[in-house]
């Protein structure tokens, strides 16, 4: 069911050999992306760090970081700057996301916000909320963001 969740660790000292990566390598490799892109947090306000790396259908890797704000709503999370961008390159098909904080006892779930944005690409892709150990959970996007609203919606309207 989607309540069992797993946690699974990353060994980030053993990564598996180039060229021959199994899928965990490769979401492992993810974590490790998204906790570097924590570094970059500009979060003067909160001291919130949160990274994210997002994984395009052909390999290719975007990372963001949150982005504060002297004018707090204008702050963007870590999440919707890798997304935006990966879509400002031209890649709109994904097949994961992995999301980093500082927490150590509590995996980083993103935010409704950030869920929608997400939701936009798809609704079987992966997001991995992970602790700041590099363990990690997997969850869909129809998981995190049950009955939702999204481009189907907009097009089913001009089919009545
Ligand atoms: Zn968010």
């Amino acid at each position: 069911t989607s309540d069992n969740l797993s946690d699974v660790c990353c060994k980030m000292s053993s990564p598996g050999p180039v060229g021959a990566h199994s899928d965990e390598d490769v979401i492992c490799s993810l974590v490790q992306k998204s906790q570097e892109a924590r570094n970059q947090a500009y979060c003067p306000y909160s001291n919130f760090r949160v990274g994210a790396a997002v994984l395009a259908s052909d390999g290719a890797v975007f990372t963001g970081c949150n982005v504060e704000n002297a004018s707090y709503p204008a702050g963007l999370c870590a999440e919707r700057t890798a997304i935006s961008k990966a879509v400002s390159e031209g890649y709109t098909s994904f097949k994961a996301i992995a999301i980093a904080s500082d927490l150590k006892d509590q995996f980083i779930f993103p935010c409704g916000v950030c869920r929608q944005f997400m939701r936009e690409f798809g609704l079987e892709w992966n997001v991995y909320p992970t602790k700041s150990d590099g363990s990690y959970r997997q969850m869909t996007l129809k998981e995190l963001l049950p009955h939702s609203f999204g481009p189907d919606d907009l097009s089913a309207r001009y089919n009545h």
